[in-house]
């Protein structure tokens, strides 16, 4: 879990402002952690890329899952 950064909007379900962040150099995309989490944090999608001409950081990819402050249709959840 990391605080979220101040770039990004926190979900409105989220007072704490913490997210998680899973490391996909370990992941083996087993979804445990998807199906024992007690707030649903994690959405899953059958949408991934998993190649990439730029180094991969776990972090920036976790987080890509909020929008920025700014961005058009911002969150709203
Ligand atoms: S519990 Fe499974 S899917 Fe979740 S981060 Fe760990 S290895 Fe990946």
């Amino acid at each position: 879990m990391v605080k979220i950064p101040e770039v990004y909007e926190a979900p409105k379900k989220n007072p704490r402002k913490i997210y998680p962040v899973i490391n996909y150099f370990r992941c083996v995309f087993c979804y445990r952690c998807v199906s024992v989490c007690p707030v649903n944090a994690y959405v899953t999608s059958n949408v991934y890329e998993l190649a990439s001409t730029s180094p991969i950081n776990s972090m920036e990819l976790s987080l890509s899952t909020l929008k920025k402050k700014g961005e058009a249709g911002a969150a709203e959840k």
